[in-house]
Formats: structure tokens, C-alpha cells, sequence
């Protein structure tokens, strides 16, 4: 393994499942969808954050920490999953709830992530903000400070892109196991598309595709920023991803394949598009996808598609990031 170095805890359920979605494929007429089932992975609801949790608990177990704290929007998938995850191995945990996403129903802030993270006994902080990731990472180091004058041993997990990006080695982990679910040749696969977020798993499974010797496609569905910083984000993550697990300037700008066709309104706001997707997985296949980021990043899937972008004959795998708790904090998906 590419990422053997790192201390690692163990999360989640792998090698999760690859499943074929004929009935979306034929309607959309375009090349056939495989999906990769990393809603499947397991921890409390499963979803890509158990794999990068893997790394950050890793490295507090190794630290001897007690306390983790970690900050993230209301509605949060990493939030709900570190909970979980710091639960398994008998951490305490506080939480930094941003103000991402203004003016939402209550829902939001009582159901889905927000229900779970109160059910597995988080302690909760307010952060008024939703976009001052250096000034939250901040508030959390303050708090670690009176923690530690208390005889605490806080770990923080940073929000800001500036830290070592030690959650993308769960999706260096995720491309070798693709990779290796691949080897036997039943199918082959001409591109994936991931939700493109923090970019922490889109850097990573493009890392450890490249290191690996795939030159496999990977199209990012800007999920929170534009289409310029997000490319400008990946390309230097992916490169210090690469330099972790030993493999120099491992890609260039022509491995950043972004588009953010369907992100507006903005991060955690819906759209046609994504109300769209959301129903026609839910109708055709029986797979859920979530408002905030795999039905915007299905959605730029079907814009993919419906551009012409790929062929009939080609297979695409789509990265199912999980998230399906957050339905539930938007009552208003049903067409
Ligand atoms: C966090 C999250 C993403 C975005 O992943 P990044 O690694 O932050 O880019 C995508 N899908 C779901 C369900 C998430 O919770």
C-alpha cells in the first residue's frame, strides 16, 4: 500500500461494493454508470470520511490525544463521522458547527447530521461563519489550549487547505483498491466523477491512481467552489499528496478535469439539476444520493453526459460519497 508509512485506525468496511446502474444508464443514453458504493463504508452511515478519518485518528491514537475536535458545517457528514469514529475508539470529542449555509428550514438544524451528532453525545460549538476556515481552525486551537490546561490531550483535525492533507491517503487507498476490484478485467473503466469538495478525495484518488501507473480520467463536480480555485486547489494538493507517498510532481493541469456546472446556487443549496438527480437514482435505481454533495455531483454526471462528453461504449464509475443522512434535513427534495 501506497499510504503503509502513516498510522492508520481502522473505520471503515472495505473493499466496498461496485455496482452497475443499467436502468439510469438507458435512460440518460449515454455510456454505462458503475457506481462505487462508498456510502457503504459502514461507520455510522457510512460515506467517504471513514476512510479519511482513518489517517487523522491514526495519527491522534499514535499522539496518545484523549479529545478530538474538528470543525464542519451544521448539516456535515465529517462531523457526524468523526463522531462515530472517536466514539469506536473511546475519544471524547467537541464539535465546531459553522454557519455554512444561512437560513435554511429547521430541519436542517435538528434532523440528519445534526440528530446523530446529539444522539452519540458530541459537545457542540458555534461558529458564526461559514466561510473563515483559518478563524475556526483558530478557535479550535484556542479551545485545545484550555483542554490542555485542564490535562487534556486534544487533537485538532484543521479545516483549512493549508495542512498536510493526511485525509486524502483513505482515497490513495480507495484507488488501489479500485484498481485491484479492476484487475481481473470483467470491466474496464474510462473515467470516474467525484464530488470535488474540500478536494480530499478527489486528490487522493487521483494520486493513487497516477502512482500506481492508471491514467484513468478523474472529472471533479464542484460541490462548494468555483471551477478556477477548486483546479487551482486539487492540482497543488494532489502534488503534495503525491510527495506523501513519495511520487514527485505527479500530475500536471491536464490531469484537472473540473466542472461546477451544477453547483449554483452554492454549497448546500439546491438546484433543477441536483433535484433532478437526486429523484431519477431514487426512481430508477433505489440509490440515494444527498442534497449537498452526491446529487450535485451526479448532476454534473447527467450534464457530463448530456454534453456529449462521453460515448456509448465507455464505462464510467461514479464515486458514491455518501451523505444520505442529510436528506433528511431537506424536507423539500420530492418532485
Ligand atoms: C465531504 C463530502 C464530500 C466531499 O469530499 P471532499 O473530500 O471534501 O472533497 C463528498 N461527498 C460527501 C457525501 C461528503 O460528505
Amino acid at each position: 500500500m501506497l499510504s503503509k508509512k502513516f498510522p492508520r485506525a481502522m473505520l471503515a468496511h472495505t473493499p466496498t461494493p461496485i455496482e452497475k446502474l443499467p436502468r439510469l444508464s438507458k435512460l440518460l443514453s449515454g455510456p454505462n454508470i458503475y457506481v462505487k458504493r462508498d456510502d457503504c463504508t459502514g461507520l455510522a452511515f457510512g460515506g467517504n470520511k471513514a476512510r479519511q478519518l482513518e489517517y487523522y485518528i491514526g495519527e491522534a491514537l499514535q499522539k496518545k490525544a484523549d479529545t478530538i475536535l474538528i470543525t464542519s458545517a451544521v448539516q456535515s457528514n465529517y462531523l457526524r463521522s468523526a463522531v462515530a469514529a472517536a466514539r469506536k475508539y473511546g475519544l471524547d470529542i467537541e464539535v465546531q458547527q459553522e454557519e455554512r449555509v444561512p437560513g435554511q428550514p429547521s430541519e436542517y438544524y435538528k434532523s440528519g447530521n445534526a440528530y446523530l451528532l446529539k444522539l452519540m453525545g458530541a459537545k457542540l460549538h458555534h461558529y458564526p461563519v461559514g466561510e473563515d476556515e483559518e478563524g475556526a481552525d483558530n478557535a479550535m486551537y484556542d479551545r485545545a489550549e484550555v483542554l490542555r490546561k485542564k490535562g487534556k490531550r486534544p487533537y485538532v483535525i484543521p479545516l483549512a487547505g493549508t495542512h498536510t492533507p493526511l485525509g486524502a491517503l483513505g482515497y490513495v487507498d480507495c484507488a488501489e483498491e479500485i484498481l485491484s476490484q479492476l484487475s481481473d478485467g470483467s470491466i474496464w473503466i474510462d473515467a470516474f466523477i467525484t464530488a470535488s469538495g474540500s478536494g480530499t478525495t478527489h486528490t487522493g484518488l487521483l494520486a493513487g491512481l497516477r502512482a500506481r501507473g492508471s491514467k484513468i480520467p478523474v472529472h471533479g463536480i464542484c460541490v462548494r467552489r468555483d471551477q478556477k480555485s477548486q483546479s487551482e486547489r486539487v492540482l497543488k494538493k494532489t502534488n503534495e499528496v503525491g510527495k506523501m507517498i513519495g511520487h514527485e510532481n505527479l500530475i500536471s493541469e491536464k490531469d484537472i478535469l473540473i466542472t461546477d456546472a451544477t453547483l449554483s446556487p452554492g454549497y448546500g443549496r439546491l438546484n433543477d439539476q441536483v433535484r433532478e438527480a437526486i429523484n431519477l437514482a431514487a426512481r430508477e435505481e433505489g440509490l440515494l444520493v444527498d442534497p449537498v454533495y452526491t446529487g450535485k455531483a451526479l448532476a454534473g454526471l447527467i450534464h457530463l453526459i448530456r454534453t456529449g462528453r462521453f460515448s456509448k461504449s465507455q464505462n464510467v464509475m461514479f464515486i458514491h460519497t455518501g451523505g444520505t443522512p442529510a436528506l433528511f434535513g431537506y424536507p423539500d427534495l420530492i418532485e
